[in-house]
């Protein structure tokens, strides 16, 4: 059998491929895995294993039937991942990490769950993140804190990270987590892992049970940029169930990993090395974007200069969005109710989301609700919305002059459990390099770059919308260069 630990998706498809090791076997080495590390990294909220061998017994009479070369779409095949619990799996409890969702079961797959499943993944569980992806760490977990494989005693990032947790930990091969505001990409940042955050309406929505609905998006957290490619090409492309899925063409994501960025103009913007990023991160970013330049490209400083209005725009479009989302938790349509002799409507209705909802999420509902209030509608969302324009102008200016952006993913590494939860100003800081992309809509990757205090550091390459395809050659250029993505955590069992 071999080590899994070590082991990426594309090693994994090549062994299937060849025989050497059935997907039985796979599966029940990450499920036994599983049950040693669970007591300390607490990524998954369910495990299933029962369904997880199953869905591995079906893949092995398919890896027998067909070949590689007939099959064109076997490309998860047999391959165990998890997935985040704010994702959708028929018949498999999807909670949000919220109580007013504990018994909470999907009679549906989500899309990018469906297109999975076709391809032949095995799924292994469902993975702990904040409460409906609101947070930066999974302490507004409705259920459990996530621990980061690299020092138990820290926050793995979030909202994804169970999602990072998980792969970092050697619990999956693969993950799909959410990013609104940059829940894959920090998360994945600070769990040493790569992680996709795809154009908004690359990949469907339909089934993601939504926060921020013109932001959300799902994408994969894994090893490398070439697993994140393989994973996209299975999800990408329009789902006549997401309006807002996009019809633009899906490439072969895999078929584009040359290797070669020679020529490549990369950006790299004034604004995202600011006071108040560790200087180990600043140092690390620095280092690593001189492995871009010896590589061939060529190193171009760009300026985004609304950068700075990022996070105040998204706690006022986020929110508000949030409050109308999560108005149909109700206690009448779906999951948990709050029941109380004579009590009227009003007063089932307060008590079930007052006893359901967490503090962040009930604090974003009050933000939201307020900012889209008569009166108040005009001077806060309008305005944000706004801004958000100028945002987006900025990176379509940037990008006249080059063909993808460095930056930071996070502006410090992983902090302890604890640390910022009674202070929510810190905690949405954290987020100021990721949410401008998520505001622009654009693609953003993070690929492992380094340690800062012996803790992983992300550097976050952006692209042009829909232009996956550039962002994961130049990750998987720099990958064959450098040796981060192999580095693995040490672990107690
Ligand atoms: N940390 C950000 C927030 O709390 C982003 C979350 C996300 O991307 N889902 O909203």
């Amino acid at each position: 059998m071999a080590d899994i630990s070590k082991l990426t998706i594309a090693e994994a498809r090549a062994l299937l491929d060849r025989g050497e090791v059935t997907s039985v076997e796979l599966t029940q080495a990450y499920l036994d895995h599983i049950t040693a590390v669970e007591d300390s990294i607490h990524a998954f909220l369910n495990v299933d294993a029962e369904r997880a061998l199953d869905q591995a017994r079906a893949a092995d009479v398919r890896l027998q039937q067909t070949k590689a070369t007939d099959d064109g779409d076997r490309l998860m095949l047999g391959i165990p991942l998890g997935i985040k619990d704010v994702i959708s799996v028929k018949d498999v409890t999807t909670t949000c990490a919220s109580r007013i969702l504990e018994q909470y079961v999907p009679p549906f797959d989500a899309t990018s769950v469906a297109r999975l499943k076709l391809s032949g993944a095995v799924l292994l569980g469902k993975l702990n993140c904040d409460e409906f992806g609101m947070g930066s760490s999974t302490e507004n977990s409705g259920f459990v804190t996530t621990r980061n494989p690299w020092d138990t005693t820290r926050i793995p990032g979030g909202s994804s990270g169970g999602s990072s947790a998980a792969v970092a930990a050697g619990e999956a091969l693969g993950t799909l987590g959410t990013d609104t505001g940059g829940s894959i990409r920090q998360p994945a940042s600070m769990c040493g892992v790569t992680g996709l955050k795809p154009t908004y309406g690359r990949v469907s929505r339909y089934g993601l049970i939504a926060f921020a609905s013109s932001l959300d998006q799902i994408g994969p957290l894994a090893w490398t940029a070439r697993d994140c490619a393989m994973m996209l090409n299975v999800m990408a492309g329009v789902d006549p169930h997401d309006a807002t899925s996009a019809p633009e063409p899906v490439p072969d994501y895999t078929a584009m990993l040359t290797g070669d960025i020679r020529g490549l103009r990369v950006g790299v913007p004034q604004e995202f090395f600011v006071e108040g990023i560790q200087s180990g991160v600043t140092a690390t970013i620095q280092t690593a974007i001189d492995v871009l330049r010896d590589q061939g490209a060529e190193i171009i400083e760009v300026s985004l200069p609304h950068t700075k209005y990022a996070v105040p725009v998204y706690y006022i479009v986020a929110p508000a969005e949030a409050s109308a989302n999560l108005a149909r938790f109700d206690g009448v349509r779906y999951g948990t109710r709050i029941e109380q002799d004579g009590a009227n409507y009003w007063d089932i209705l307060e008590k079930t989301r007052g006893a359901g909802f967490g503090e962040e999420v009930r604090r974003r509902i009050m933000l939201g609700t307020y900012s889209l209030s008569a009166g108040y509608y005009d001077a806060y969302y309008r305005r944000a919305q706004q801004v958000r324009t100028l945002i987006r102008q900025d990176y379509q200016t940037a990008f006249e002059q080059v063909d993808i952006i460095a930056a930071p993913t996070a502006p410090a590494v992983a902090f302890r459990v604890g640390e910022k939860i009674d202070d929510p100003l810190a905690m949405y800081l954290g987020d100021v390099f990721t949410i401008p992309v998520s505001l622009a809509g654009i693609p953003g990757l993070t690929v492992p770059c380094g340690f800062s205090e012996d803790l992983p550091v992300g550097l976050q390459l952006i692209g042009r919308s829909f232009d996956e395809a550039t962002l994961l050659r130049a990750g998987d250029a720099y990958q064959q260069v450098t040796d981060w993505h192999i580095r693995r955590p040490s672990l107690a069992t």
